[in-house]
This record gives C-alpha cells, structure tokens and sequence, in this order.
C-alpha cells in the first residue's frame, strides 16, 4: 500500500509482476484513500502454486486441530487489537460509517471465535456395519486449495467467512478481494502473517475479475472456490469451474421481501417496523445483499405505514462515514451510483410513483462524494425491473396484498431467495409465512440479523452452499469412509485354484 508491497505469494510480500497499480478512492469526496499493487495473472497463477506446494507438501492440512483452533484465536485477538485501525480502512475504502466498519470488525472477530471452536469439537462419525471385526469411520479431511473471491460492500466481513473456515479445516487458500475496496483484506493478511499462518497457506492477490479469473478459476490446481458476489459473475466462474469438475460455491443477490401485515400489534410493534423496514433497506445505502428492498404491505395501513416510512426516511442525516454525525455513507463508487441512477429512470418509465428521494443529495457539502438519498417507490408492481432485479442502492419499492396467501406468492415472486423478513403479532401466521417463504434466511419481527452459528446462504438464483455454522466448515471438507478390518479373512465368492 502506498509504495509498500502488496500481494503476499509463499509467505512473501511483493510488488505486481508488472509494476501495476490501481488508485483506491474514497467514496466520501473522491480522493485517493491509497494506491496499492494490481495483480497480473502470472502472479495469480504464482499464488495459487503457492497454495498448491503448500497444501501438498506442507505441514498445515496434518496440523492437530487443537493448533489450528489457537492460530484462530490468536487471529481473533490480533483483529480486536487493531480493530479501529481496520475500522478506519473499511470506512475510507467504502464510505461505510465507523460505528459499522467497527460492527464489522467485531463480527469477524466472531466468525474465528466460533470456528476456533467449533474445529475442536467435530468428531469422526464411528458406523457400526455389523461385524465386529470392522472398524469403520467416516473422517474430515481438508479440501484442498481454495480460491476465496469477495465482493466490495462488506469486504473483510465477506472475507473472514470464508478465511476462518478454510484455515480451521486445514485448507491452503488464495484470497481475492474485490478491486474496489481491498485495503482491509491487506492489512489483515499482514496480521495473519504476524499470529505465524505457515507460508503459502494464505497467499493474497488483487486485481480485477477479467484480469485475474482466468488464473483463479479455469486452474485445475485449485480445488475449491468460494465465490461472493453478483449473479452474472457467479454464473461465469461456476460455468468455467465445471470444466475442471472444481467444486464452486455461491453466493449471490437478493431481492429480499419485508412482509408487513395489518395485525403488528402495539404502537411500539409499529414503531419498530417503521425502524426496521428503513434499516432493512437503507443502512449501508443499501449495498447489503440481505437489504429489505421490497416492503410488501398489507393494505389496510399501506397509506398511513409509507407515510411514517417517508417522514423518517428523510431525516436520515447522510455524510462521510468518518463524522461521527452521519448516519449513513455514499455509494461504494461513482460507477455503481450510476448504475442506481439508471435504475431509478426506468422505475419512474415503468410507473411506478416516487415518494422520496430520487436523486443526489441538494447539500454542497456532499457533492464530491457518491452520495444518493434513501429512496422510496409506492404503487410498484412485479412486472417493473425495479422490483425483480438487485439494485444494490438505497431504494425501496411498495407493493401492497389484501392476504395471507397473496402475501406470500408476492415474497417468493422473485428469482432469489436469499433473506426475508415478517411483521405480525399473531404467532400462527408468523409461522406459517416463515415456512412458505424460499428464502435462506427469514426474520420473524426482526431484520438483518446474523450469528456466526447460523448458517447463511440463498435459495434459487441467490446460490448454492452455506457459509457460516457447522455447514460452513463443511464446505473446506472432503468426508472419507475408513473401512478397516482387524482380522482380514477372503471374500470366498469364487474357488481360486
Ligand atoms: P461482482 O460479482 O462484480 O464481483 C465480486 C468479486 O468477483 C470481485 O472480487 C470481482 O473482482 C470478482 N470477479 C469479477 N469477475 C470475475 C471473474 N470472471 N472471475 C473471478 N472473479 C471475478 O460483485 P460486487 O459488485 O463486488 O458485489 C456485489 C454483489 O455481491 C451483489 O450482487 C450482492 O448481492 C452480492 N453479495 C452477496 C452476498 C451473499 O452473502 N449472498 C454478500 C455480499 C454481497
């Protein structure tokens, strides 16, 4: 960073084999936050081999889990140390606020926590097959060289879902972050190196996807991909993956539904589901992929509910995530505020009503940066692009039902299915929308909220696998069934001589 090397290869630090480098901008005002190296594919390809002699002549995949449980926590502690620090990075790199990039952090530091734990309790399966004379047990093993792909709105977050897991199963791995914002990713990997992760185990490349796919992910040498990030690139890495019979794992958009029925209950139920179905979809500006983009509200309060919904929206005070004031940040970059924008026009083309918002913020103070005010759509319907595709930006669409059973065909009218959320005060009702809905994760009164402990992943075209819980280790894992027999005798199914 900064004249600093930046790729780490084989337990090195170097600079890109070419010299390139890529300025990273603040999206707050627009400045360069740093300029750090720009991997070529010789130098992905030099980090996967890394990986590669280091899972296959190494001594990390056969390390007692008790070792590779500490190394997890001793990186939990080193992150808690340098928690502003990291802090700091993400908001510069993404605009995110402090207070969140410091959530972030603290979740990640969860994420080694729990793996550091959980890699020392799993047990080999023992299966009794009916005669005494065999042993037979079903052990993990690691899985190999992964590639960890992650996109730039949560970047180390995303990351360390998939990092954690990796070294607590034993695995070699190559991390990518995503071009735009992988400040965070290299100062941990830095700390990685401190807390003694064996060379080659993590090695680390940035640069673009075009630039750098090809290495990380039409490479027989590679074993496993994790990949976070949107469908269409999703859908190229698993597509090329499949010729190497590379096992891929997804995750990917959302068009998530927040589900409000008539029967919240109190005016403090009321009041909640006003914060929350405005936090749902408006915090980080909405570049979360469990966002609650689509209110979908009974209509017998749909008026007075969008009312409450658009009074607050507009007192949502909006600066660089760095003051302390400022509630939410910019879009992670100018290029994606033109995405929203263009999304935004063919809202208002297909007819759906703008109730707030709509454009950049008026305030001069804002004008450097990719700021875009919290947006609110009424009257949407699902043939408009603005309710089925991912927008990724702050803007909410109105759809409203007269009951239950439309409710629920309107949550699960969508290709995705990663999150969703539904407000009621009646119990059976809650539950019986919670077990309809196709989605990965469902809130019931609730929104946005996640543990390390509780696996997290998509139905439909939101992806395949599970990051986080039991599962999400699972992914670094190969099973293999030992049949061992302690008095070997013929099988005696032909004569012989
Ligand atoms: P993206 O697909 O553009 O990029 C994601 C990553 O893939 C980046 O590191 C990028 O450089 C890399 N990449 C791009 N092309 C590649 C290729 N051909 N081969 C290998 N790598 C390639 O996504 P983004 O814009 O960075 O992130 C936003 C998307 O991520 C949204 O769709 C969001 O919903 C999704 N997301 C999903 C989850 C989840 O848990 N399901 C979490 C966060 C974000």
């Amino acid at each position: 960073m900064n004249g600093e090397p930046d790729l780490y290869v084989g337990g090195q630090w170097r600079h890109a084999s070419d010299g390139g480098t890529r300025e990273i901008v603040n999206p707050a005002d627009g400045s360069v936050a740093a300029v750090v190296d720009e991997a070529t594919d010789a130098d992905a390809r030099d980090a996967v081999s890394a990986a590669r002699a280091a899972f296959d002549d190494g001594a990390w995949p056969a390390t007692p889990v008790a070792e590779r449980a500490a190394l997890l926590d001793q990186i939990a502690d080193l992150l808690q140390r340098d928690r502003e620090d990291l802090a700091l990075l993400e908001t510069r790199d993404t605009g995110k606020t402090l207070a969140e990039s410091r959530i972030d952090i603290d979740d990640v530091t969860s994420v080694f926590r729990y793996y550091a734990k959980l890699v020392g309790v799993q047990a080999d399966r023992v299966i009794d097959v009916g005669d005494p004379d065999v042993i037979s047990r079903v052990v993990r093993e690691p899985i190999g060289v992964c590639v960890l792909i992650a996109p730039w709105n949560y970047p180390l977050l995303q990351m360390s879902w998939k990092i954690a897991p990796a070294l607590g199963a034993g695995c070699t791995m190559v991390a990518k972050p995503s071009e735009v914002t992988p400040l965070s990713t290299i100062a941990f990997v830095h700390l990685l190196e401190e807390a003694g992760v064996p060379a080659g185990v993590v090695n680390l490349v940035q640069g673009s996807g075009a630039a750098l796919g090809a290495a990380l992910t039409d490479n027989g040498a590679v074993d496993f991909i994790s990949f976070t990030g949107g469908l269409a690139t999703g859908r190229t890495i698993a597509k090329v993956a499949a010729e190497h019979v590379t096992k891929v794992a997804v995750e990917l958009g959302g068009k998530n539904p927040h589900i409000v029925f008539a029967d919240i209950g109190t005016a403090d139920a009321w009041d909640a589901a006003v914060d929350q179905v405005l936090t749902g979809v408006f915090l980080h500006s909405g570049q979360v992929c469990s966002a609650g983009t689509r209110l979908i509200v009974e209509e017998s309060i749909a008026d007075e509910f969008v009312a409450a919904l658009v009074e607050r929206a507009e007192q949502i005070r909006m600066g660089d995530g760095m003051d302390p004031a400022s509630e939410t940040g910019p879009l992670v970059s100018e290029q994606h505020r033109a995405k929203v924008e263009a999304h935004v026009a063919s809202a208002i083309s297909e007819g759906a009503k703008l109730v707030t918002g709509g454009s950049r913020p008026s305030d001069p103070a804002l004008a450097a940066g990719s700021f875009y005010l919290p947006t609110i759509f009424d009257q949407c319907d699902r043939s408009m692009a603005i309710v089925q595709e991912e927008t990724f930006g702050p803007i909410l669409t109105v759809e409203r039902f007269t009951d239950e059973a439309e409710a629920i065909r309107l949550g699960n009218d969508t290709e995705y299915g990663l999150a969703a959320g539904v407000r009621t005060s009646d119990p059976a009702r809650g539950e019986r929308v919670v077990r309809a809905l196709r989605h990965g994760t469902v809130w019931l009164n609730d929104f946005g909220y996640y543990t390390a402990a509780a696996e997290w992943g998509g139905y439909g075209k939101s992806g395949n696998g599970r990051e986080l819980g039991p599962t999400g280790l699972a992914e670094y894992q190969e099973l293999k069934h030992i049949w061992h027999n302690v008095a070997p005798k013929p099988a005696g199914w032909f004569k012989g001589v």
